[in-house]
């Protein structure tokens, strides 16, 4: 198993900030994984993931935590019958393209949701009406017990929410997904791209939406705006000027400074609407609004 010290995270999140980790694993298959839990065990470190980190704000100072980032087997894609079944650390770019190919419909929301599958487990991560809770029919979860499958009701998943706790590892994902025709999948692929890139800074490194919708009539981002709080920049990171439910690397950002944003648009939403926005995306290491 290949196993490295202090090893920088940033390139590892998609905003590009973050500090080391103090143990860095990559398991490439069951064997290792459970290989890496007992070295989580012998050193005394909590055990954390990472996947394509697009959802994911590291601290700058690092994690004292053994991170791992699952390859190989724990990363690869397969379909049997209608069931797509795939490791935790598979793209979802990659699994959809082998859903396609095999003519399974059912995924192509996820064609806007750059992570894996085993983020998409402990976000419920979710598009255009639809979210793993929808199509999922069950995930292996590995943690210092041992390996168990779960459903969705297990899981909880909820809005942009599971209650996978730390040191729980998503091995294994299966999607029961319906047959369907190869060219509406990519049409409909096609088609929800478009509307991303017409609605979304798609071309900026982010972590995806910062906050999840409020229980109100507004959106997280239209509530921003209203704010007045696109283009706010606090050191290098900026609150998109395209969607205010954004913060983007803008040259330079630390996550300390998207932290700042994050706890800037927090006090003024609860100021002018009364609301608590709370933060979708997921804090590794000593972070805090
Ligand atoms: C441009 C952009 C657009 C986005 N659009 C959407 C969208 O439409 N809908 C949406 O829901 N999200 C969206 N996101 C956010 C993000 O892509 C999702 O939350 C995604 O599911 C995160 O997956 P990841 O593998 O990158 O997880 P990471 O960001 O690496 O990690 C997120 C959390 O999941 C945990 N985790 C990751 N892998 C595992 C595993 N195998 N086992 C256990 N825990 C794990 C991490 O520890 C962390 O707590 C977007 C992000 C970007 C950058």
């Amino acid at each position: 198993m290949i196993v490295e010290r202090d090893v920088a995270l940033a390139r590892y999140t998609t905003i590009g900030t973050g500090g080391p980790a103090r143990v860095f694993a990559r398991p490439q298959s069951q064997a290792e994984l459970d290989e890496a839990l007992a070295l989580a065990a012998t050193e005394s470190l909590p055990v954390e993931v990472v996947g394509l980190g697009s959802n994911l704000l590291v601290a700058d100072d690092g994690v004292e935590a053994l991170v791992l980032r699952l390859e190989g087997e724990l990363a690869a894609v397969g379909v049997q019958g209608e069931s797509l079944v795939v490791g935790g650390g598979a793209a979802n770019a990659v699994a959809l393209h082998a859903a396609r190919d095999a003519g399974l419909a059912g995924f192509e929301f996820a064609c806007a949701i750059p992570g894996t599958a085993g983020g998409g487990v402990k976000m419920n991560a979710g598009a255009y009406g639809s979210d793993w809770v929808a199509v999922m029919s069950r995930a292996l979860v590995v943690d210092a017990d041992g390996p168990a499958w779960r459903t969705p009701s297990e899981l909880g998943l909820t809005y942009r929410h599971s209650d996978l706790a730390e040191g729980q590892v998503v091995a294994s994902v299966e999607f029961a997904l319906r047959p369907g025709d190869r060219d509406e999948i990519k049409a409909k692929v096609k088609e929800l791209n478009a509307r991303r890139k017409a609605a979304q800074p798609t071309n900026r490194r982010t972590f995806g939406s910062v906050f999840k919708n409020p229980d109100h009539e507004l959106s997280a981002g239209r509530m921003l705006e209203a704010c007045g709080l696109k283009g706010h920049r606090i050191g290098g990171a900026q609150i998109s000027p395209k969607h205010a439910n954004f913060i983007e690397n803008a040259g330079g950002a630390r996550s300390e400074d998207a932290i700042a944003l994050i706890a800037e648009a927090q006090r003024r939403a609860r100021e002018q609407f009364g609301v608590h926005l709370e933060h979708e995306v997921q804090l590794l290491g000593a972070l805090a609004p």
